[in-house]
């Protein structure tokens, strides 16, 4: 495996779906999905450029924050537990996954007791699989309305997780939708709303996710190789 021949390859490919999708001139953030990988080799990524990381477990970014480099954005991408909301508040710079109302208080409490506003993408379920975390398509915008007198969350946009797919065409749809509920809600004009991000497209699909309007990618094993657990 090398990082760097893979970061490479990565950057290019996101290059060139934003180029076919007329988007030259915009960036994508990339977001490392560290899961798993050893802190030697996050903080070499780190020296090869890489300055958005995410983790999926409490307990990981926990183990590992002392111990990578610090000028690194911190992304909480899997499922959150409320009762796990305290240790990683002032730790993670944005939580993709706020995908209910009691989790929502508790990120509201917790940013509030350190005086902070915390950045937050809302989590959808498009393809509504069974197994997936999120909201359902029609229960985004009920959800917001919800939340906008929690001053200390801000939503920054919108994430989801496609089904595995071997063609990624076949989940194309899937980010379409991600991104024309973004416009739907863009056009409510909330206050303290953004959609600022669509979170969207891991190693397997994120160029189709580029060309379906995705400006966040969150990439593991295309960077640091197959997982092993
Ligand atoms: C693991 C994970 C990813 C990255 O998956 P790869 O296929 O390794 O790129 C992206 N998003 C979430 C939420 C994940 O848990």
């Amino acid at each position: 495996m090398n990082i760097k021949e893979n970061l490479l390859k990565v950057q290019e490919n996101v290059e060139n779906a934003l180029t076919r999708s007329g988007r030259k001139n915009e960036t994508i953030n990339i977001i490392a999905v560290t899961k798993t990988v050893d802190v030697d080799i996050i903080n070499e990524g780190i020296s090869l450029g890489i300055n958005n990381i995410g983790e999926n477990k409490v307990q990981e970014i926990q183990k590992k924050y002392d111990n990578i480099n610090d000028d690194v954005n911190w992304h909480m991408i899997g499922h959150l537990q409320s009762n796990k909301v305290k240790y990683i508040i002032d730790k993670v710079n944005l939580i993709h996954s706020l995908d209910r109302l009691s989790l929502a208080k508790e990120i509201n409490k917790r940013a509030k007791a350190k005086d902070i506003a915390k950045d937050v993408l809302i989590q959808v379920n498009i393809s509504e699989e069974k197994s997936k975390f999120g909201l359902k398509k029609e229960e985004v915008v009920p959800f917001i309305e919800k939340i906008l007198e929690m001053e200390n969350i801000r939503v920054k946009g919108l994430m989801t997780m496609a089904p595995y797919a071997e063609n990624p065409e076949e989940i194309r749809y899937v980010f379409r939708n991600l991104r024309n509920l973004g416009y739907e809600i863009e056009n409510r004009n909330y206050e303290n709303v953004e959609m600022k991000y669509l979170s969207m497209g891991m190693s397997n699909d994120y160029e189709v996710a580029i060309e379906e309007g995705s400006n966040m990618v969150r990439i593991g094993a295309a960077l640091f190789g197959k997982r092993t657990y």
